[in-house]
């Protein structure tokens, strides 16, 4: 089979330079679907992946709100872009805490990669529970909704813009010889508001606000309630956030297209927007160290280690301080944690209220 570089040396040779969007989305769809990208082999580790608590402890989120909600039956357990599963095979087992939810709840996975679809399959066969695969949010059946997106929102792809004296610019991939570069078009319709400072980037994530629309959508229709993790910010903000990680370590996002895993930050502020302006509430947001010592992660962790060994002991405190972390780069305080739910539900565990005009 033809390299995935040369196929897509030819799209840019017959198209022209295309959008770092379009780039994003056929490099991701390359490289998602042929591995498994997580865990120490791969090239990057995610919270689940570090420890059950981080599971465990946003299983016990949803059935607090699954419980407030009446206990609706049937009810649509739904994760985005689950990876090995290893995040709903740890919040099903704690769900047991509710023994009826069981019989109500029906899981749907959101995962286009076939070969992550066969892990989580694998992980969650024993669960009990029903299991079904979709490619897309709008394919889940309708019903109330419980939903929890992990590191999911930052693997969709983004359009970019660049301030330039001649006002934004889009920015595109394009060819020099056999080597991508970056290059720039001016974006004739405008409506993004107008540059502050020359050099700006302005990133635009279409997909993931047609994500939040859908959510949106389906929380008015049906009630229920959506945890959504992953690194980022509180927008408006200006600046490149595309990377790229191979190998759990950064590298240039043009360098090996469909072989390294390219993201961005993620901008809350314009996720909780759309949800409050396709009808749902917005509550948060909050650090994902925050979140989850107000979830109980330490108590979680004693009990765990009064059963353990002390090496296992010594591995439970460092996932604890790993989750937790502080500093702008560790993930208790990189990471971000917002929720979006039905309006009858006015308040959820551990998050704030948030008020935000859309
Ligand atoms: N939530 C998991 C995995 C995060 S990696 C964890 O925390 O460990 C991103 C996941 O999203 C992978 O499962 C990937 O295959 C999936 N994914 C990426 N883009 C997708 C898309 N457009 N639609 C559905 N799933 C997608």
């Amino acid at each position: 089979m033809k390299p995935f570089a040369d196929t897509l040396r030819e799209i840019i040779a017959h198209d022209g330079p295309i959008t770092v969007e379009r780039y994003m989305s056929l490099c991701l769809r390359q490289y998602y679907a042929t591995r498994d990208p997580l865990g120490a082999a791969g090239d990057f580790t995610t919270a689940p992946e570090i420890s059950q608590m981080f599971g465990e402890l946003i299983g016990l989120w949803l059935m607090e709100i699954w419980h407030a909600m009446g206990r609706p039956s049937p009810c649509r357990l739904i994760e985005l872009g689950p990876g090995r599963g290893t995040l709903m095979a740890d919040l099903l087992r704690a769900t047991q805490v509710l023994p009826d939810f069981k019989a109500a709840a029906a899981v749907h996975l959101v995962e286009t990669s076939p070969a992550l679809r066969q892990r989580q399959q694998a992980a969650l066969a024993a669960s009990g529970f029903s299991l079904h695969w979709h490619d897309r949010l709008v394919d889940v059946p309708p019903g109330p909704v419980l939903l929890v997106a992990n590191e999911f929102l930052d693997a969709l792809p983004v359009r970019q813009f660049l301030a330039t004296e001649l006002g934004w610019c889009e920015r595109l991939v394009g060819l020099d010889g056999e080597r991508l570069i970056f290059g720039l078009r001016p974006e004739p319709e405008q409506g993004l508001g107008n540059p502050l400072r020359r050099g700006d980037v302005l990133e635009w994530p279409a997909a993931s606000i047609d994500v939040m629309g859908e959510l949106a959508r389906r929380l008015q229709q049906d009630g229920g309630a959506a945890l959504i993790l992953d690194y980022g910010y509180w927008g408006p903000a200006y600046g490149d956030t595309l990377q790229a990680l191979k190998q759990h370590a950064f590298v240039d996002p043009l360098a090996e297209p469909g072989e390294a895993d390219l993201t961005t930050h993620v901008d809350f502020h314009r996720l909780a927007q759309a949800a409050v302006a396709g009808g749902a509430r917005a509550h948060g947001i909050a650090t994902q160290g925050d979140f989850l010592q107000a979830l109980g992660i330490e108590a979680r962790a004693a009990s765990l280690k009064a059963r353990a060994t002390p090496a296992q002991g010594a591995d439970i405190d460092q996932a604890l301080a790993r989750l937790t972390e502080r500093g702008p780069t560790g993930m208790g305080e990189l990471f971000k944690v917002l929720a979006v739910t039905d309006r009858s539900i006015e308040s959820v565990p551990a998050l704030p209220a948030l008020s935000i005009s859309s």
